[in-house]
């Protein structure tokens, strides 16, 4: 796919991800849109996404970022990035009107997308590693490359995780090559936590338990412990796959209260255990090491409707 060629007859853009925007999702649509404001400097490029976390603000108009949903606004072309149009939340509706659609995902669960224009790689890194296929490179610049470096960086665990690919190093080589200072932004995006975050993971592993005789790792963080710590869900990135770093672990599950009694599932895998087929069984999805879905209930209810999804694979 070549994304010019796309939109060419566009001249009012809109870019949207998935709900609870992490990096990749965040990065790939910004560096998209930089790319297209300034392939296309007459055309209007909005982005649409639930408020970032602030570490992403690093990113040149992050700040420019649309999260009200409240206007009724009419697009030439709507472009999903690193999910389905089912998870574009409350921006759902600009994608529905939108004269264009295209989809540009990685996510397995998304096997054929759900635009008018798809363009659907399950084996790719990220969503940012496809937007960096689609774009032209005469227009890559420092501020594009590092809103694609850091969607690569965080959905690979910093070119560690299988999903690495040699043409994820390759493009990582290029986008380092102009000039970003890498040290800084892996250790500002991706390792550094706040301290309240630092605090809610400790909570979270001293609160863990071991399950199926070790093989998954367990743990939840209540709405009311996050009003404790004074911290909301943005807060909690990162947790999960640190509980997968438990020696004799294949996976991780990590629950988090959305409302009362309504927990955001997230699931992260060695290999052996599919976690977007279990997070399937519950309308969720993702990626066999890493993915999620919504259950409601108690905690434990929660736990033990999942565990026999997961033993089932062991
Ligand atoms: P998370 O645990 O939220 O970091 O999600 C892990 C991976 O699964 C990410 O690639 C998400 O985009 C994806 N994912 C999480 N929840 C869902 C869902 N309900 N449906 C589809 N994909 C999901
Ligand atoms: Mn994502
Ligand atoms: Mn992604």
């Amino acid at each position: 796919m070549r994304i010019l060629e796309e939109l060419k007859g566009s001249s009012k853009i809109a870019i949207g991800g998935h709900i609870r925007p992490d990096g990749d999702c965040i990065g790939s649509c910004m560096g998209l849109s930089l790319f297209l404001k300034k392939a296309m400097p007459d055309a209007q490029v909005d982005v649409f996404l639930e408020k970032p976390a602030d570490i992403f603000l690093c990113i040149k108009d992050a700040d420019k970022i649309i999260t009200d949903s409240s206007a009724e606004l009419h697009y030439d072309a709507f472009v999903a990035l690193d999910t389905n149009a089912e998870r574009l939340g409350a921006f759902r509706k600009y994608f529905d009107a939108a004269d264009l659609t295209i989809n540009i995902d990685h996510h397995i669960s998304n096997k054929d997308g759900s635009a008018m224009i798809n363009y659907i790689k399950p084996q790719a890194s990220s969503a940012s590693e496809l937007v960096f296929e689609v774009i032209d490179r005469e227009y890559l610049d420092a501020e594009i490359a590092k809103a694609l470096y850091i969607g690569i960086i965080h959905d690979t665990g910093v070119l560690q995780y299988s999903n690495t690919a040699p043409s994820t190093l390759k493009t990582a080589a290029e986008l380092i090559g102009y000039g970003l200072d890498f040290t800084k932004i892996i250790d500002e995006t991706f390792y550094e936590k706040t301290f309240v975050q630092n605090r809610l993971l400790g909570r979270a592993l001293s609160k863990a338990e071991s399950r199926l005789f070790g093989k998954c790792i367990v743990s939840c963080i209540t709405a009311e412990e996050l009003a404790e710590f004074g911290a909301d869900s943005k807060d909690l990135e990162g947790i999960v796959s640190q509980l997968r770093y438990t020696r004799g672990a294949e996976c991780a599950v990590f629950l988090h209260e959305l409302k009362e009694q309504e927990f955001k599932v997230s699931m992260r895998s060695n290999g052996k255990v599919d976690v977007a087929k279990v997070a399937s069984v519950f309308g969720g999805g993702g990626h066999v090491r890493a993915a999620g879905c919504t259950l409601t209930g108690t905690p434990k209810a929660c736990v033990e409707i999942l565990l026999p999804h997961i033993e089932k694979q062991l």
